[in-house]
């Protein structure tokens, strides 16, 4: 339990960051965590309307924080009064529940859950689960880099995860190291700002150099910048003379990244490029009864078959949606899920599905209200004309999208994450006191809410 209070204690630093005062008191800071159970984490509201109101105004981000600091935790269920007697009354302790300290892992560390054995192999991904493997067995030796490219939720990380902790396994003197290229950019940019420079510097080579296997995941986050990208040239460069094993995922193969550098891309082509495709049917559906086995879920079969069907978009989804029903399930109390559940999260998803908000989008509505050009308002001009809409901008979309910092930053100019912050934290604050400022910010939300 006390682990469970310090990660939330970290969850509400976040949130008391990205709310006004007002929501934070009522919506957020009431809330109590009471349990991880499986992939969630159970949280009681104090009132029926703060849990609407919580779920309809700071789900996503509430979410986002607690993903982040609740590894294995990709869901949250709030319950209000009512709710939780019944939870309370239902539940049978420790049955369950899995240790808390197994759930809680630093963020870079291998998740051991992510392994060879959990993945499940179908056309779509034959061919990057060979050359994983492949580089598992032999590392350094066979394809290097392996670039292992695909949108969202296809498995890249957990193959990475699974040639790491295969390694582990058996060659446990090798040195991995796993980073998505945002802690990459993080540490490298800590490096620079450091007072003790030498120090920093050789803080950073120690970190990135000394190792055998330097696994970077979704490096589409260090195009656009420069100075990052030419110190992974270096780290690059380094290891791969050594012959040490590099594993690089994308969301794109390395000709289609625009501002990665030509150097970098030269690099990337030089080693395999594999794709990863999204799952056919017969892959769902196998990958969906391999969570049930390995989960130990009652669920009807035919609900297998239906999600199998019908969500097609990637696995985190249909591994969503899977929860979802189970969630529901054990919510009204059935031992064993239903199609009644699986109408009901479907619903769900196509509902997400509709959601087809970008950055992109809101930008451009941004520019209609303030009748700003969007030039302007993602370039570098200082005059408060422009400002103060860009800073509008960039706090409706950390209130309304569930993007990281950095590529909103890159969406304006390529400015790094913490003038994100320090833009949303600025508006956050002034709408406290500026009345026609923070109908302004309404009146946009409501707008892009309804555009469609
Ligand atoms: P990506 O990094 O490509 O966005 P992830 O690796 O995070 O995707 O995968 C999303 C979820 O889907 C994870 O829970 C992962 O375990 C699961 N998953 C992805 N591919 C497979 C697979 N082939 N077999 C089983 N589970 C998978
Ligand atoms: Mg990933």
């Amino acid at each position: 339990m006390d682990a469970i209070l310090s990660r939330w204690n970290e969850v509400l630093k976040d949130m008391s960051n990205q709310v006004t005062a007002v929501s934070y008191d009522l919506y957020i800071e009431t809330l109590e965590p009471i349990k991880i159970e499986k992939n969630r984490l159970i949280l009681f509201a104090s009132t029926l309307t703060n849990k609407n109101q919580l779920l309809k105004l700071h789900k996503n981000k509430l979410l986002k924080s607690v993903k982040e600091h609740f590894e294995n935790v990709d869901e949250i269920v709030v319950l209000e009064p009512n709710e939780k007697e019944k939870y309370l009354n239902d539940i049978k302790e420790a049955e369950d529940i899995i240790e808390t300290k197994q759930v809680l892992n630093d963020k870079n560390k291998l998740n051991e859950k992510y392994t060879f054995e959990s993945f499940v192999v179908g056309k779509s991904n034959q061919f990057v689960y060979a050359a994983a493997r492949s580089v598992a067995e032999n590392p350094g030796k066979k394809y290097n880099p392996l670039f292992i490219y695909g949108g969202v939720g296809l498995g890249k990380t957990h193959i990475l995860h699974a040639i790491g902790n295969y390694i582990r396994k058996n060659n446990p003197d090798m040195r991995i190291l796993y980073v998505t290229s945002e802690q990459f950019t993080n540490d490298y940019i800590q490096a620079l700002k450091a007072d003790k420079k030498e120090n920093a510097n050789k803080a950073f080579r120690d970190k990135y150099r000394d190792v055998d296997i330097l696994m970077i995941d979704d490096i589409q986050f260090i195009s656009n910048k420069t100075s990052t990208q030419e110190e992974f040239f270096h780290t690059f460069n380094d290891l791969y003379q050594l012959d040490k094993q590099i594993v690089i995922t994308s969301d794109k193969h390395p000709r289609n990244m625009e501002a990665l550098e030509e150097r970098l891309r030269s690099r990337f082509t030089g080693g395999l490029i594999q794709d990863i495709q999204k799952p056919d049917y017969e892959t769902r559906l196998a990958i969906l009864q391999k969570k049930v086995e390995t989960e130990n879920y009652n669920v009807d079969s035919d609900v297998l078959t239906f999600l199998a069907e019908k969500i097609d978009t990637n696995i985190r989804e249909l591994e969503g949606s899977l929860n979802k029903v189970i969630s529901l399930s054990s919510l009204i109390g059935r031992p064993k899920a239903t199609m009644q559940e699986a109408e009901e999260a479907l619903k769900d998803f196509e509902l997400s599905q509709k959601q087809n908000l970008t950055v992109d989008r809101i930008i451009d509505i941004v520019c209609k209200y303030f009748n700003v050009k969007r030039e302007d308002l993602v370039g570098k001009k200082k005059n408060k004309e422009i400002v103060v809409p860009r800073h509008i901008c960039m706090y409706v979309i950390t209130e309304l999208l569930d993007v990281p910092l950095m590529t909103i930053g890159e969406s304006f100019g390529g400015k790094d994450h913490s003038s994100v912050i320090h833009a949303r934290d600025k508006i956050a604050e002034s709408m406290k006191t500026n009345n026609s400022l923070k109908t302004d910010v309404d009146d946009l939300i409501a707008m892009i809410k309804s555009d469609n």
